[in-house]
């Protein structure tokens, strides 16, 4: 069994951002990324304090709003719009969940496509699935990566992704169709769910489910991606797969964590670097 190992490509990935950043300074151009944090949530100041170490790491600059919990909806897109106008600014972000007097697609539809680095916007999402150049939604992205990066082969082989979010399952199974594989997309209403999964030679679990995916929906040898983070009691984390019992059936699997976790910002950073690719 290979496990892949999340943490050493997330961080060549971030190497590599690093390069093409200090090629850009060295030609004058500097990468900026505004991110936009709405009251303070603590796993949000996580999120985006981590995203603040990364920039640093790779030497894009960051540019940090840190609004108050009672910010109106007028206020949040009236700052996005003066950061989609300043020619400065490469990147937006506004960290997710909002408080509720403000309307999540509203804002999500405010950024400029051309500075969606998240790829949540429905110009970037209709990009994807018509295969244009656009911004990538950054966890699916990095699956994407893990596999390339792991040598693990995409195209011909039959992918079952679990979850249709907008986030992470929609998008993977447009992504995996983009590297030719032949996809399945599984969700709660799903017949027979067992079955299916265990026709995938790569089986994607973004379920949100701890520990649901276990050897009895793995075929033997299969590759399976585990998106899920879940934090079980006495702070341990654990993912959708239950990574005991299927780690012997399994060819490659992802740890958590240790796996697809430290993919997501690592791709937040190479959008930042690369712009709409
Ligand atoms: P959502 O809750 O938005 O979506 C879950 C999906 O799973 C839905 O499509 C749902 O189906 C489906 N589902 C739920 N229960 C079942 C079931 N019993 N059988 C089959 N399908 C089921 O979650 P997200 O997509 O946002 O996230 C998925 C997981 O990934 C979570 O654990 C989350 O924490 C993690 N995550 C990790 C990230 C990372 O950086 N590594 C980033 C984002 C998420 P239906 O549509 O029918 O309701």
């Amino acid at each position: 069994m290979k496990l892949i190992d999340g943490k050493a490509i997330s961080q060549q990935i971030k190497d590599e951002v690093k390069e093409k950043v200090a090629a850009l300074k060295s030609e004058g151009k500097e990468r900026t990324l505004a991110v936009i944090l709405v009251g303070n949530d603590p796993a949000s100041t996580v999120y985006v304090g981590n995203k603040k170490k990364a920039c640093e790491y790779t030497g894009i600059r960051s540019e940090s709003y840190e609004l108050d919990e009672s910010t109106s909806q007028e206020e949040l897109l009236a700052l996005i719009d003066k950061l989609n106008n300043r020619e400065d600014i490469n990147g937006i972000l506004v960290q997710l969940p909002l408080p509720a007097q403000i309307e999540e697609k509203a804002v999500i539809n405010a950024i400029s496509p051309e500075k969606d680095v998240d790829g949540f916007h429905p110009v970037s999402v209709g990009r994807l699935s018509i295969g244009e150049k656009g911004f990538l939604p950054c966890t699916p992205a990095g699956v994407i990566e893990l596999l390339k990066r792991s040598g693990i082969e995409i195209a011909g082989k039959r992918c079952v992704v679990v979850g249709r979010s907008n986030i992470v399952g929609k998008p993977m199974a447009l992504l995996m169709l983009r590297e030719n594989a032949t996809v399945t997309i599984c969700h709660s209403r799903t017949e027979n769910l067992k079955e299916v999964c265990k026709q995938a030679d790569i089986l994607i679990a973004a379920v949100g489910k701890p520990k649901m995916i276990d050897r009895s929906y793995v075929r033997e040898g299969a590759v399976v991606i585990d998106v899920g983070i879940h934090r079980l009691e006495g702070k341990k984390l654990c993912g959708d797969v239950d990574f005991e019992d299927v780690k012997d059936v399994v060819s490659a699997i992802t740890p958590v964590p240790g796996g697809v976790g430290p993919m997501t910002i690592a791709m937040l950073m190479k959008n930042c670097a690369e712009g709409v690719h």
